[in-house]
């Protein structure tokens, strides 16, 4: 009797820079609203994915593991037990990639959300899921997350699953937290601010032997709308101003600049590159690397 498979393989997925390997590792995805975005109706949204055959708003979470000069590290961890049951399956495909959480030595994050932070510690104990690293955020992460007098004024909803998530998943990694305000942070990996999304928004650029990938973070959150058209916004958006202007930055650079990108909320791998298109961008993902 033929078994036909039953599941999907592990959501990992492989791709050289020079000297450094990236692993895309699948934090799992998340379904969410239309009525969060900010800047276009819910039809017109709708539409514009119904247009490239999305039927709702399914976002990928990702994260990436990046090897080299002989260590390992994670840019972010993905959503713990925080986001429900179709995320937070960073670990079990770090284990799949044959990645031990106890080997990586540097967790850099994008930003203090929980589907980015949520993953760095048992909500239960407190133990750190990657037991051995130091955690590197841009300063302006804990300062915003930790402030008593901006969590007064965020709803209840924000709270919860910003403010005090933030303040919980961080507070294992105290004795051995690193912030940043740009510069090189791990060897060939260079952490660029792009603020608006979150005050402390970080993209990390990865360079070696002449590449380059870029790994933006929360630049979009819903590629098939804010990449045609930048000006949408998402209700998470603590500064939506300046998280349109980080985008336009970031689109307008990768266009011109023609250098491989990668997202938090690209669709898995994620690996595309960006072109003109009209007044806005569109997303070209890349083909299947055969060989990396
Ligand atoms: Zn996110």
């Amino acid at each position: 009797m033929i078994q036909a498979p039953a599941q999907q393989i592990p959501g990992v997925y492989h791709r050289r820079i020079g000297d450094i390997v990236v692993s895309a590792i699948s934090d799992g995805y998340l379904d969410g609203s239309m009525e969060v975005l900010r800047g276009i109706s819910v039809e017109e949204g709708t539409k514009m994915l119904a247009d490239v055959f999305r039927p709702a708003r399914r976002t990928s979470v990702n994260t990436f593991a990046i090897f080299s000069a002989g260590r390992v590290a994670v840019i972010d961890a993905g959503s713990g037990t925080y986001m429900g049951p179709t995320a937070g399956w960073q670990i079990r495909n770090l284990r799949a990639a044959g990645i031990d959480p106890a080997a990586i030595d540097t967790v850099l994050l994008t930003h203090m959300h929980p589907d980015h932070s949520a993953g760095l510690a048992d909500r239960e104990t407190g133990a750190r899921f990657f037991p051995n690293a130091e955690l590197v955020a841009h300063e302006n992460e804990p300062r915003h997350w930790l402030d008593d007098a901006a969590m007064a004024r965020a709803t209840e909803r924000e709270k919860l699953l910003y403010f005090q998530c933030a303040r919980e998943q961080i507070a294992p990694y105290r004795d051995r937290t690193r912030l940043i305000t740009g510069g090189e942070v791990f060897p060939g990996v260079t952490a660029v601010p792009a603020p608006g999304h979150t005050p402390g928004h970080t993209m990390y650029l990865i360079q070696s032997g002449g590449e380059s990938l870029l790994v933006w973070g929360d630049i979009t959150h819903v590629p098939d709308i804010q990449i045609p058209r930048p000006e949408v916004t998402i209700a998470f958006d603590t500064d939506p101003a300046g998280a349109i202007a980080s985008r336009r930055r970031v689109l307008d650079m990768a266009a011109t600049e023609k250098f491989l990108v990668a997202g938090m909320h690209l669709h898995f791998p994620a690996f595309s590159r960006i072109a003109r298109r009209g007044d806005g961008y569109a997303l070209v993902s890349e083909s299947w690397v055969h060989q990396f």
